[in-house]
């Protein structure tokens, strides 16, 4: 894993910029969807470091080294302080933005059990007919159990078969 532009591989290296970089926030884009209360909620940019080392949460605090490069994404100017932490390979061969995140504690186990446990996004869609399920259950026409009750008028052979019994 690495949280630096590929210098070394042009080829990763526009990879990078396409799918791995942070999109610049903070003094440079204080209206970003990440800034919360003036800050990046994800601490981008990060700082520089000289070595990896692991944080309180036994989170990797991957090596970011200060070699004076920037490059243009999205028209700002960014060094390895805006680079999400990748696997070359997935990266490579998915060629997409995919974060890789190392944890070095027991409480792996559970956020991966939750992950793994918490199913697939999901949404609710109906095809051909939209009804407004708000606006139908809020009419004010009575509680539901008066509104829904069968009239005489149009009653259907099966219902009168039911009233019959009751
Ligand atoms: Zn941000």
């Amino acid at each position: 894993m690495s949280s630096e532009f590929p210098e070394y591989n042009p080829q990763l290296l526009e990879l990078i910029k396409l799918f791995m970089v942070h999109n610049p926030c903070g003094d440079q884009n204080p209206n970003a969807p990440c800034m919360v209360n003036g800050a990046c909620y994800k601490s981008f940019p990060k700082p520089f470091r000289e070595e990896t080392a692991i944080s309180d949460d036994a989170y990797a605090c991957t090596r970011r080294h200060n070699t004076g490069h920037t490059y243009t994404v999205n028209e700002k100017q960014v060094d390895n302080q805006w680079v999400v932490c990748y696997c070359p390979y997935l990266t490579w061969k998915y060629r997409c933005h995919i974060n890789v995140e190392s944890i070095v504690s027991v409480e792996a186990v559970k956020y991966i059990y939750k992950y793994v446990y918490k199913g697939h996004d999901r949404a609710t869609m109906q095809f051909g007919r939209c009804i407004d399920e708000v606006k139908r259950e809020t009419r004010p026409e009575g509680p539901p159990s008066c509104r829904n009750f069968p009239r005489p008028s149009n009653r259907s052979p099966h219902l009168r078969r039911l009233l019959t019994i009751f």
